[in-house]
């Protein structure tokens, strides 16, 4: 498997040939500040203790406090949380937000717990983690099999730890120290589409550009979870056509009908396969299916240099964070698909993720409608900002991407 650390590092490099950077100040950007790595001991029902491998990236801080979620999967491991965590830095740059990167991640498959073991370990990460977080030093939030109800509970377990050692955090700041909590707890309204949101603005401020009307485009969707869900949700509003979605368990393909429906169906049954009135196809055959758009929202790595060259969609929009190898990436400029880079299209979760931060810190409340119409503000001046720089130095959305990124935080590098 593509190893998405070392595919970072080859993508920050090609920055090099348009930025008069010192090839020092890039060497610092290429490695994360500090890696936590934790064992956190949990019992279990049935008595045992297990050992849960987990980890904190913290990449850099030059722009802010250290700012990204925190992922359940079995595949997680210490290269993907260092990408993660780069990616985040270079995305909080993009989106103009004053915050640097970090991720991180527990080796579980959060399927297999209990609730009651879930919240366990989901506590006791927090409480490990407790030291090396804090409004203004590092701010967690959700990620792949993590949500609100998770958030909720590590919120509250490192209150209580806060409490024990007697820090000095306020109980605002208590709130401040995680973001993508349960709306009762301090989060924001939004939050929960705020990933799918800020892409679909994204995608509409592209076919803008391009002049191609949103009713004739066809969309294919990689992974229903949180972000694909409501990308998909809204953009079939804004008029796009969803044909193929697929989960863990496959892909269907056919008439999709109302989201409402489906997503009932894959909360009661687990999946989107067997969704009535619709065939089904492995992963594999939907990321080539026939569309205008691909997006791309489960996990990294799926387009690849073996399936790139069979690719019918014209524009790939990646909501998932590091779905496309660079070999993939070269194939799809040589075709002339136009890709807008995670670190541009799924920067609505970080970006709301922002609004509830500084909610917390303000004592403040602010309207869905008020969250909504900033986010757009934020998506459509990071677009423009991504675009200008893709223009002026003749490069794809990516390379344009991180060059404003790295541009950005570069200046404000301190040895
Ligand atoms: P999620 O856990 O809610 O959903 C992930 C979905 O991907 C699930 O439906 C799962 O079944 C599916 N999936 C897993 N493996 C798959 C495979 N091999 N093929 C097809 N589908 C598969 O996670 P999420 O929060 O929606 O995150 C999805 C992606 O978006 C991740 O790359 C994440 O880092 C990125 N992202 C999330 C946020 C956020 O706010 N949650 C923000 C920015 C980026």
């Amino acid at each position: 498997m593509d190893n998405p650390f070392l595919n970072f590092q080859k993508t920050i490099q090609k920055t090099a040939k348009y930025l008069k950077i010192n090839p020092d100040i890039l060497e610092i950007l290429k490695w994360p500040q500090r890696v936590i790595e934790l064992n956190i001991p949990v019992k279990m029902d049935d008595g045992t203790i297990k050992l849960f491998k987990a980890f904190r990236s913290q990449h850099n801080n030059f722009l802010g406090p250290y700012k990204g979620g925190i992922r359940f999967h079995p595949q997680v491991c210490l290269e993907e949380v260092r990408a993660l965590s780069a990616w985040m830095s270079l995305k909080c740059a993009v989106a103009g937000l004053p915050y640097g990167g970090g991720k991180g991640g527990i080796i579980v498959d959060p399927k297999k717990l209990s609730q009651v073991e879930l919240e366990r370990l989901s506590r006791a990460y927090a409480k490990a983690l407790a030291p090396f977080i804090g409004p203004y030093t590092d701010v967690p939030a959700p990620d792949v099999g993590t949500d609100a109800k998770i958030m909720g509970w590590m919120t509250d377990a490192y209150a209580a730890e806060v409490k024990s050692k007697k820090l000095k955090v306020k109980s605002n700041e208590i709130l401040a120290t995680f973001t993508g909590k349960p709306v009762d707890m301090g989060g924001s309204l939004g939050r929960t589409e705020a990933t799918g949101r800020g892409g679909v603005f994204v995608l509409v401020e592209l076919a803008r550009k391009l002049k191609i009307k949103n009713e004739k485009l066809k969309i294919i969707i990689q992974g229903l979870g949180n972000v694909g869900f409501y990308f998909a949700k809204l953009a079939q509003e804004a008029g796009f056509k969803i044909v193929a979605v697929s989960d863990s368990s496959g892909g269907i393909i056919g008439d999709l009908g109302s989201l409402g429906n489906l997503s009932r169906f894959k909360r009661e049954t687990g999946r989107v396969v067997g969704y009535p009135g619709t065939k089904t196809i492995t992963n594999e055959e939907l990321l080539i299916g026939d569309c205008d758009i691909l997006v791309p929202a489960a996990l990294e790595n799926v387009i690849t240099a073996e399936n790139a060259p069979k690719i019918k969609a014209k524009i790939i929009i990646e909501m998932a964070n590091g779905p496309t190898t660079p070999e993939a990436d070269e194939i799809l400029a040589k075709r002339k698909i136009l890709v807008v880079p995670d670190i541009l299209a799924n920067a609505g979760g970080v970006t709301v993720s922002y609004f509830e931060w500084l909610q917390n810190l303000k004592n403040q409340k602010w309207t869905e409608e008020r969250v909504n119409r900033e986010l757009k503000k934020k998506m459509r001046q990071a677009f423009e900002s991504v675009w200008e720089t893709k223009e002026k130095f003749k490069v794809d959305l990516r390379t344009a991407a991180y060059i404003l990124a790295v541009d950005k935080i570069a200046k404000k590098v301190v040895v």
